[in-house]
């Protein structure tokens, strides 16, 4: 197995170098790394942030783990040269369209999250978000001046029936593969493009009746993570509502060091990568946490290299690490980064 090893910028080197420590740990022989720039780094180096070298390393890999982009340095750059439309052109360039943010409570960091007094059995939930469609990459989009010459700034919410098709299929499998509950949400009280969504979510489930499928208006839903988060397993959603949603969920759960984030396409080729950016404020002083580029790694052994167990097995040494009482500064603790990935090392089992 060759893993496409992209550690960035900022703190992305020291993280990754965590994660790698423990994907040998785990499966040793049968994985190699390849190293490549991206990013501020790659810019240095190439004139771009993503180098054609890049691009086809990652296209002839079995995945692709990611640390994180972004440098000060580039902030004057065009927008096409900066550090962030490296991972952005990566998406585009390998059709990742279904991205899966796993938002989980450590019970050990129950007492720190702002939700401790809404959850009750514990939260651990799953968002499908759709990541190449909606209005985000709708046309016509612009600015332009209306009939009484005032600014006008206007995009195209939009999505075809085989976009919300092949999402809607990622979140019945994934919901398939945990409690076998999956609630969509939508808008489809106001919107044309969620009437769609709904319709052709209720036609895919035809296809998996073991699932339970549920529907919720996204607002409500908002508004649901925040007062039970615990009723939800396996969201599937939109772009826009999934980035909103998403970041909800993270900060219900504790650090934004924690959490891990997969990107996958139809072959099942996918780019991991920590939820957080290159924190260009930590980046060299060894105080970043890695678990959420360690829990990315172990998420690429589930979906893209299905070793199921190994994944079992890394995120299992991660709670007992927390329970042990690891903890980086983030979560209030003194360790380092490779402290921290050492703790994890040592509850391997
Ligand atoms: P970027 O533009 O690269 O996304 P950002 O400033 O928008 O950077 P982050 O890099 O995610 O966002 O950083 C937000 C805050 O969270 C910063 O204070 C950073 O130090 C902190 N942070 C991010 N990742 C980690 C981590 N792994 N461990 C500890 N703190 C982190
Ligand atoms: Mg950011």
């Amino acid at each position: 197995m060759r893993i496409a090893l992209l550690a960035g910028d900022g703190i992305g080197p020291e993280i990754t170098a965590e994660a790698v420590k423990i994907l040998k740990a785990v499966v040793s022989q049968e994985i190699e790394f390849d190293e490549a720039l991206i990013g501020g780094a790659a810019w240095k180096v190439t004139g771009s942030p993503l180098p054609e070298e890049t691009l086809k390393l990652c296209k002839n890999s079995d995945a692709i783990l990611f640390g994180s982009v972004g440098d000060p340095e580039c902030d004057h750059l065009e927008r096409a040269l900066r550090p962030e439309q490296a991972i952005l052109g990566l998406r585009k360039e390998l059709d990742l369209f279904a991205n899966l943010r796993p938002a989980r409570l450590f019970p050990e960091l129950q007492a720190e999250s702002p939700l401790k007094e809404n959850i009750v059995t514990g939260t651990d939930l799953m968002i499908v978000r759709e990541l190449t469609g909606d209005v985000y990459f709708g046309t016509p989009r612009g600015q332009r001046k209306d009939d009484q010459n005032r600014r006008e700034g206007f995009d195209t919410m939009r999505y075809n029936e085989d976009e919300v098709k092949r999402i809607a299929r990622i979140g019945f499998e994934t919901a398939r593969s945990r409690s076998g509950n999956l609630c969509s949400i939508d808008k489809s009280n106001v919107l044309e493009t969620s009437q769609l969504w709904r319709t052709v979510v209720l036609e895919i489930a035809q296809e998996y009746p073991d699932v339970e499928l549920s529907h919720m208006y996204v607002d409500n839903a908002a508004m649901q993570l925040v007062r039970a988060p615990d009723q939800f397993d396996v969201i599937v959603t939109g772009n826009l509502f999934g980035d909103i949603l998403s970041d909800l969920a993270s900060a219900c759960v504790g650090s934004i060091g924690l959490l891990p984030s997969a990107s996958l396409n139809s072959e099942g080729k996918g780019l991991y990568e920590p939820i957080h950016g290159s924190a260009p404020d930590i980046a060299g002083l060894g105080k970043a946490n890695p678990l959420a580029t360690i829990l990315s790694g172990a998420m690429m052994l589930r979906y893209s290299l299905k070793r199921e167990a190994d994944a079992d097995r890394i995120e299992k040494a991660v709670s007992t690490a927390l329970e042990k009482g690891a903890r980086t500064a983030d979560l209030g603790g003194k360790m380092t980064t490779s402290e921290m990935g050492n703790a994890v090392l040592a509850a391997l089992n």
